[in-house]
């Protein structure tokens, strides 16, 4: 089975690890740089990309993940995870001075879709599944832009991408690990076995 790491500084960090057992992967927590080395894939998961960056600076984990993925182990980045693995953020204020992933060919905006209370559902047509997925919206970040030719579009809503992969990154807006259909966590650990 692929060994798949979830970030776990902060956020929707057991609904994730649940997602991808359930999808056939070996799944452990990440804190520290020292626990990437043997990873087929991590997952990056939503809550809030400006806490996750603080708490990930005092162990330099942010351009140690960059460093794995640029090795070849795969990215999911989900919610806050998809601002952290995105090249560039266009309102990144609270961000300065902490580093990120990057590595994705997007542009995003963090707090687009405004408030907790301006959160909402829909039901997507992905690339490569056979029926809608649902999906959940928290504060999500929009992606305002693509930047690199190698960013395929997998699901948009509203006229804007939600769901983009760049080789071996996987990247939502949105919230897969809270809905019981586990379609893309199936497919990312697929990619990560790759
Ligand atoms: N807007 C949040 C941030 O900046 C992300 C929200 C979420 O992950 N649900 O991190």
């Amino acid at each position: 089975a692929p060994k798949i790491g979830v970030l776990a500084l902060q956020g929707a960090v057991a609904e994730h690890e649940r997602a991808l057992r359930s999808s056939g992967a070996e799944v452990r927590k990440v804190r520290r740089p020292a626990e990437l080395d043997d990873l087929d894939g991590l997952v990056v998961p939503g809550g809030e990309s400006t806490a996750m960056a603080r708490l990930a600076a005092p162990v330099q984990l942010m351009p140690a993940i960059r460093r794995r993925l640029d090795e070849g182990m795969a990215v999911f980045g989900t919610c806050a995870g998809l601002i952290l693995a995105a090249d560039t953020v266009s309102d990144a204020e609270a961000l300065v001075g902490f580093d990120r992933i990057g590595g994705l060919g997007v542009v995003v905006r963090r707090n687009a879709y405004g408030s907790q209370l301006h959160s909402f559902e829909d039901d997507l047509e992905v690339t490569g599944l056979d029926s809608p997925l649902p999906a959940v919206f928290i504060r999500a970040p929009v992606i305002e832009d693509v930047t690199s030719p190698r960013v395929e579009v997998l699901a948009e809503a509203g006229g804007r991408p939600v769901a983009v992969r760049q080789g071996r990154i996987l990247a939502a807006s949105f919230h897969p690990e809270l809905t019981p259909d586990f379609r893309l966590h199936k497919l990312f650990t697929e990619l990560s076995a790759q």
